[in-house]
Parts: C-alpha cells; sequence; structure tokens
C-alpha cells in the first residue's frame, strides 16, 4: 500500500523482454544463482544442509525468537515429552517452533509431538479455506511420519482437548505458535491456565522473520517507523534453517495412529458452498513450487507491474504464507539471491513480505481493536464521524456487495475474482475496500462487509494483514490525512479513473463480466 505520493517507488529498470528460462539464469558476479530442478523438496532440503546442526544436535537458533507463557521457565524432571502445538505456520522444514521443539525434546532424550487442534468452525473461514488447510496437513503428517514424529489432529478448539493430550502424555513443556490475533491469543491463555503447574508453555513466532515483540515492542505509526527497526535486525535473524532431524527417541505409545482424515472432514463445520479455488494447490511443496515459478518468470516484472491486475507479475503466494505451508523466511533468502538480476524486483518484493507484513502483525498485537473503527488514529476517528451523514450517492446492502451487483464494472470483477479464484489483486484490494466504505450506510457497516467478504472468500483471509489491509482502506491506518471530501472526509480516496489510469480496466472487466452477467 502506497504511504504517500513520494514513497511511490520508482519503475524498475530491469525489465527484461525475453522469455523465461527453464534451467539457466544468468548470473551476476556477486549473486550465485541456483536452479531448482525438477524435486523442489529435495533442492530446498540440500539449502538447509548447509545449517546442518553438529554431532550433538546444536544448531544456531536465536533465542529471541522464543517468548515464555508460564511462570515456570524449566522443564518438569519427569518430563516424558515435548508437543509444538502447530496452528499458524503449518510446515514441517523451515520452521524455528518445530526446530525449537526439537531441541528441547532432544536435551531431555524424550519424544517429540506435533499436535494441531482442528476447530469445527473458524471465524467466516469456509470449506475453502479448511479444505486447503487439510490437504496441507496431510503432507504434514507424511513429511513428521519420515522423521518418526507423530502427527496428531485432536478434534476441537485447543483449551478443549490440548491439556488432557498434555496430561495423558505426561508433556512437560509446550512449543505454541505465535498468531498476534484474538482467538489465538485467547486460545494459548486458556489452554496455559489448564496445564499441570510444572508445565512450560512457550511461544515461537515462526512467522515472522524478525520476531514481532523484537521488531518492535510497541504500536508502529506507519511502514517508515518500523522500517530501520527490521532492516537494521535483519542480519541477525535473516539466516538459513538447519533440516528437522530423524527424531532419535521413539515415541513409546504404540496408539499413535495415522490421522483419520474423514473423520476430520466430517468433524468441521463449515460453510460448503464457496468452491475452493483450482489454481492453489495446498501443501509446502505446491507452495515452493509456486515459489519458484515466481523466481523463474513473474519476479523480474514484479518491479514494474505490480499494480496492475491485468499482467502476471505476483508472487500469489499469500495463502501458502498466511497457512504457514512455508515460510516467509525461506521465500526472502531465494528471492534474495535474484537481487543483482532484477534489484528493483527484490527490493520491491522484500519490501512488501517483511515490512508490510510484519508492520501488519505488529498492529494486531499491540492494539486489541485491530479489526474495528476504535483501533483508528484519533484524526480518523474524528473525520469518519464528521462526515458520517453525507449523503451517499449508492447504498448497497451485504448481500449485493457478495454478489457483485454494483453499477462499477470494475468493482464487481475485482469481486468475482475473489469468489471465484480466492484472491483478488493485490492492487484492486485497496479499491475495492474503499469503495465499500462509499457505498455503505456508515464505516462501521463498511468495514465489518469488507472483513466479511475478505474472511470468507479469500484464501489468505484471516490474517493480520486482512485486517491491516480493511483498516487501511477504511480507517486510514497507517496512513495520513489527505483532502477533505464527502464521505471519505480525510481518508485518502480512490476511483475508477485513477484506475483508468494505471491499467487496462476494460481488460480486467472482461475477464471477469462473464461470470457476473451469468449468476446476475
Ligand atoms: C482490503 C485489503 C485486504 C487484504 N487482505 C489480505 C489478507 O486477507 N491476507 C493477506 O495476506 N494480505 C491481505 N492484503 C494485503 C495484500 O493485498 C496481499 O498480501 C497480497 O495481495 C497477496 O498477494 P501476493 O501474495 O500475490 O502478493 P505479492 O505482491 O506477491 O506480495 C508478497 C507478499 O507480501 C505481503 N504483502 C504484499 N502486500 C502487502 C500489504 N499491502 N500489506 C501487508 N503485506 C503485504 C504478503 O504476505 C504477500 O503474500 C489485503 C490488502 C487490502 C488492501
Amino acid at each position: 500500500m502506497p504511504e504517500n505520493n513520494t514513497a511511490k517507488r520508482k519503475a524498475s529498470a530491469t525489465k527484461s523482454t525475453s522469455p523465461a528460462k527453464k534451467t539457466k539464469i544468468e548470473v551476476s558476479e556477486t549473486d550465485e544463482v541456483q536452479i531448482c530442478g525438477d524435486n523442489v523438496m529435495e533442492f530446498y532440503a540440500k539449502k538447509r544442509r548447509s545449517a546442518l546442526p553438529t554431532s550433538g544436535g546444536e544448531f544456531k537458533f536465536n533465542k529471541k525468537r522464543v517468548r515464555m507463557i508460564s511462570k515456570v521457565q524449566e522443564l518438569p524432571s519427569d518430563c516424558k515429552g515435548i508437543v509444538y502445538w502447530m496452528f499458524r505456520d503449518q510446515r514441517v522444514e523451515d520452521n524455528w517452533a518445530l526446530l525449537w521443539a526439537q531441541r528441547m525434546a532432544l536435551k531431555q532424550e524424550v519424544p517429540l509431538f506435533v499436535t494441531f487442534c482442528m476447530p469445527s468452525t473458524y471465524l467466516d473461514a469456509t470449506v475453502r479455506q479448511y479444505r486447503f488447510m487439510i490437504e496441507g496437513l496431510k503432507q504434514v503428517e507424511k513429511d513428521l511420519k519420515k522423521l518418526k514424529i507423530p502427527f496428531n489432529v485432536l478434534l476441537g478448539e485447543a483449551p478443549s482437548v490440548l491439556p488432557q493430550f498434555i496430561k495423558e502424555k505426561n508433556i512437560g513443556g509446550v512449543v505454541a505458535d505465535f498468531l498476534p490475533l484474538r482467538k489465538h491469543t485467547e486460545w494459548l491463555n486458556k489452554v496455559a491456565k489448564k496445564l499441570p503447574e510444572n508445565v512450560a508453555i512457550c511461544q515461537v513466532d515462526a512467522h515472522n522473520i524478525v520476531p514481532c515483540w523484537e521488531a518492535s515492542d510497541k504500536l508502529e505509526y506507519a511502514a517508515r517507523t518500523i522500517r530501520p527497526k527490521i532492516t537494521n535486525k535483519l542480519t541477525t535473524f535473516l539466516t538459513e534453517f538447519p533440516p528437522v532431524q530423524e527424531h532419535a527417541h521413539a515415541v513409546p505409545d504404540p496408539a499413535i495412529k495415522p490421522v483419520d482424515w474423514k473423520k476430520v472432514e466430517a468433524f468441521i463445520k463449515v460453510d460448503r458452498n464457496v468452491s475452493e479455488a483450482k489454481w492453489a494447490k495446498a501443501g509446502t511443496e505446491n507452495g515452493l513450487k509456486m515459489l519458484e515459478s515466481f523466481v523463474r518468470s513473474r519476479l523480474r516484472n514484479f518491479g514494474t507491474d505490480r499494480n496492475n491486475p491485468t499482467k502476471n507479475a505476483l508472487s500469489n503466494l499469500s495463502p501458502w504464507f498466511h497457512t504457514g505451508q512455508i515460510s516467509t523466511q525461506r521465500a526472502a533468502l531465494r528471492v534474495r539471491e535474484f537481487r543483482g538480476k532484477f534489484s528493483d524486483s527484490v527490493a520491491g518484493f522484500l519490501e512488501e513480505m517483511i515490512v508490510r507484513r510484519e508492520l501488519g502483525d505488529n498492529f494486531c498485537f499491540y492494539n486489541k481493536h485491530y479489526d474495528s473503527l476504535k483501533g483508528g488514529y484519533s484524526w480518523a476517528q474524528k473525520t469518519l464521524n464528521d462526515h458520517r451523514s453525507d449523503k451517499r450517492e449508492k447504498v448497497y446492502s451485504r448481500e449485493k456487495l457478495e454478489e457483485a451487483k454494483t453499477h462499477d464494472p470494475l468493482w464487481n470483477a475485482a469481486q468475482w475474482q475473489l469468489v471465484t479464484e480466492g484472491k483478488m489483486h493485490g492492487f484492486l484490494r485497496m479499491y475495492w475496500a474503499k469503495k465499500i466504505l462509499e457505498w455503505t450506510a456508515s464505516p462501521e457497516e463498511g468495514l465489518d462487509i469488507s472483513i466479511y467478504l475478505n474472511d470468507k472468500y479469500s484464501l489468505d483471509g484471516i490474517d493480520p494483514n486482512g485486517y491491516v489491509g480493511c483498516m487501511w482502506s477504511i480507517v486510514g491506518i497507517h496512513d495520513q490525512g489527505w483532502r477533505e471530501r464527502p464521505v471519505f472526509g480525510k481518508i485518502r480516496y480512490m476511483n475508477y479513473d485513477g484506475c483508468k489510469r494505471k491499467f487496462d480496466v476494460k481488460a480486467f472487466e472482461r475477464k471477469y463480466a462473464p461470470f457476473v452477467n451469468s449468476q446476475a
């Protein structure tokens, strides 16, 4: 999202007209770019071997990634196992939380368990997001099996099912993922309260490159205030991952069985009317394939074309980042290899994927009103209130918006892209949310509808980025005041003519309009 006019990044000078080469990419003197062969998992495994632990199981791990949740800091002497409670980071390799859990288990010489607690519903998630998640978890199970680490899916919200499991297995330490959303924080606190007093529980930020609490200890005002804090710490945190090891201490419990995925499917109680997004194949391997297709064919044009919804220049990685099926740190390491070749594109991508994304986590971590008007700056709340009673030229219900039945063919096309493909182009997401503010009875309603539609249809929805995206568009967070106008007040405005100046609006409308017409 633009910070202000002067912050617009200059067009890339590296735009190439040559087609993507399949097997060989020219490398600059400073960058040794390795090209992935057919086996993407093996390709990345080789990279991890460069950070192999020593024979004593020691590897470089920055303890600032960990924060203790329980008062007790040490593991109990009769500890019979360690649990990694996976939720946001649904992958085996490139996962600092799992690496930390394994390190504790190896030190104690006890088994390691990876456990996922499956809620039957999760905010506005539908079968679209659940299927993506479940398919990804099936790969987690397979990958863990090769490492002799049992994987359990417990049916229910963590506070109802995890403490019992921990007591039964005599677990001494729990490692939890970090996710700064209300629901997860509530689960974490409830689980911590229900555990036996001597069980230690900590959280590892395996999602961000610079852990959220290390990047900043306060609510940041904008990208410009968090950027130097993050970039100064990148040399410390942006390091290669060691591989997870085959676990040396077998599980003494023959009752651990393969996950009954049919039972899992039957357990979830979600809206099944939203179709799966065919283009996005779930799981770590497919996520890494998407990363490879990005660095080989789209990255070169990212710098120049990323704000053009008619071009295929984005990484499209957000569904895999959101579910943690691939790590943003892995993507940063890989994309950075191309900085000698496509410098502007690489810089632009790393700005979005590190600074903007981690700013999203900062907002949700330090602002408990991350999804309501109360979370906005006072100037923004005031201006929205001053314009609350302005006459709206058009007012649409949630249903009309959901069905893409507005007077604006570009908005309808964007909404239809979201409904049918599970991902709206990043530039249009801003236009889309701002029009919802313009066409609804109040800013509160506009914000609620944008969050509802984003969370229901986006494969990457229910994410700090989503709340921040809607809050930026409608409540002006991380932005500044602009020229005052009806309904928006001083919130930044976007219009159809502005889009026409940026890209071929009609081409985008043609691409998605037939779907709209067929539903009208
Ligand atoms: C109204 C609105 C709603 C949004 N909802 C979501 C959401 O639910 N989930 C989500 O992940 N992103 C959301 N975004 C941010 C951004 O639009 C998406 O991250 C991006 O479109 C994802 O596509 P991509 O992976 O191809 O992005 P790329 O442009 O290839 O960027 C790579 C990665 O950088 C990060 N990124 C890119 N743009 C932003 C941004 N503006 N803010 C924060 N991080 C960014 C994402 O992790 C993204 O996957 C929203 C933005 C707006 C304006």
